[in-house]
């Protein structure tokens, strides 16, 4: 039987934080399980990588905050490159409704001291992102100091750095069940045999529910497909666009890599596989007409089919983390329900588990609002919601 300090399930951006963090601290023998055969075999290798503060309520900003701190010297600390790239996030209304609901998250951010996003109207959006169609616009909110990250080399990083610090990867392995007994995991069942361990982490992402139940617990996450769109190579928009969104029906588009990528959150059909990493028809056509409703520039600029792909966010009842210990299994923690910010919010969360496991609670962030028990007591969290 292997054994270890801490295990930790599922080795994507949020198990490679956690490793790296836990490490860093001093925990000496943490082993990640990673079914993928390499890394970047869930969510983190699908994500777009949008970082931002602008969120509508106080635990979502300040997750942001801790997070962006951590970003600008994560090169130093890890030795790698996480693409940080502050080109701004703007948010485009085009009701007065919307534009106050945006207004009113930035008096959260506001109490958060978080104060670099502001109000714009019409002609600055339209300076912001010339190629945006302002017709019917009322006005947006606008964040310099957001914007985009590379979410594969943030995992890399975190996870080069945890093994340099003696944590061990495992790729290839699956965790099946747990001997669970006496309200404790105590040791898991698995693809590669049994892992027995002090501490265990569920850091498996959309398959965070899953992962739980294997193991006797609940974890309300439940996988949500999201599809990308993506053009053929172009430079009609400029590299430093900052990413754009129509809060109205959260049509958003960002350049990536010489390339445009467009993303519409779908309701998903009926029936839809939810693992189908392929993209719909119908959605497609969809993307089609509201990109050149909204950027018309990008008119004759063709879809690359083949570069198109679908992934999975990882979504909780009130569509934020969950973090903490499991109720009922005192040896598991939980680092789960991101719901699609689970890479911007990465650097604090591993920070933050860490300090839950080794000193028994989080330090650096109040983290009560994001308690597991919250569904359970009937106090999920409730603020302006910004996708
Ligand atoms: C289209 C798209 C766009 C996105 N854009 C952004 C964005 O702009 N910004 C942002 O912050 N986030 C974004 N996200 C969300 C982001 O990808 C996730 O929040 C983040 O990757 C979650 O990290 P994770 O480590 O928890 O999950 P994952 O990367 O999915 O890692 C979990 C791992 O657990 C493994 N696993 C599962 N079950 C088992 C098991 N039984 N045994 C062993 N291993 C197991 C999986 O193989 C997986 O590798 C996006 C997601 C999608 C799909």
């Amino acid at each position: 039987m292997q054994t270890a300090d801490v295990v930790i399930i599922g080795g994507g951006v949020i198990g490679a934080s956690v490793a790296y963090h836990l490490a860093a601290r001093g925990a000496r023998d943490v082993l990640v399980l990673e079914r993928g055969a390499a890394p970047g075999a869930g969510s983190t290798g699908r994500a777009t990588g949008g970082f931002r503060a602008q969120f509508g309520t106080e635990v979502n900003v300040r997750l942001s905050l801790l997070s962006r701190e951590k970003l600008l010297r994560f090169e130093e600390e890890t030795g790698v490159d996480p693409g940080f790239r502050q080109v701004g996030y703007l948010f485009v209304a085009s009701r007065e409704e919307e534009l106050r609901e945006l207004v009113n998250a930035q008096t959260v951010q506001r109490a958060c001291g978080f104060a670099e996003a502001g109000e714009v109207c019409v002609e600055e959006v339209a300076r912001l992102n010339p190629a945006w169609n302002v017709e019917g616009v009322a006005g947006g909110v606008y964040c310099p100091a957001d914007g985009f990250i590379r979410p594969t080399e943030i995992m890399r990083g975190y996870a080069s750095a945890a093994e340099r610090l003696g944590a061990r990867f495992l790729y290839g392995v699956t965790v099946e069940g747990a001997r669970a007994a006496e309200g404790k995991v105590g040791s898991l069942l698995t693809s590669a045999g049994e892992v027995s361990a002090g501490a265990f982490v569920n850091a498996a992402g959309a398959w965070a529910g899953e992962v739980a139940r294997a193991l006797g617990a609940d974890v309300p996450v439940t996988p949500l497909r999201r599809q990308v769109a993506v053009t053929r190579p172009t430079d009609i928009l400029p590299d430093g666009m900052p990413m754009t969104i129509n809060v109205g029906d959260g049509f958003h588009l960002r350049v990536r890599d010489g390339r445009v990528l467009l993303l519409w959150p779908d309701e998903p059909r009926a029936g839809a596989d939810a693992f189908d990493t392929s993209v719909d028809e119908g959605w497609l056509q969809t993307v089609v007409s509201k990109t050149r409703a909204r950027v018309p520039c990008l008119k004759d600029v063709g879809i690359d089919r083949a570069a198109c792909w679908a992934g999975l966010y990882e979504m909780s009842p009130d569509r934020h983390a969950i973090l903490g210990r499991a109720e009922g299994l005192e040896d598991l923690y939980l680092v789960n329900g991101s719901s699609g910010h689970g890479v911007m919010h990465a650097p604090a969360l591993g920070q933050l588990l860490a300090e839950i496991i080794l000193d028994g609670a989080a330090h650096t962030l109040d983290t009560h609002a994001l308690r597991p028990t919250r569904f359970a007591e009937g106090r999920p969290n409730v603020g302006p919601d910004l996708l």
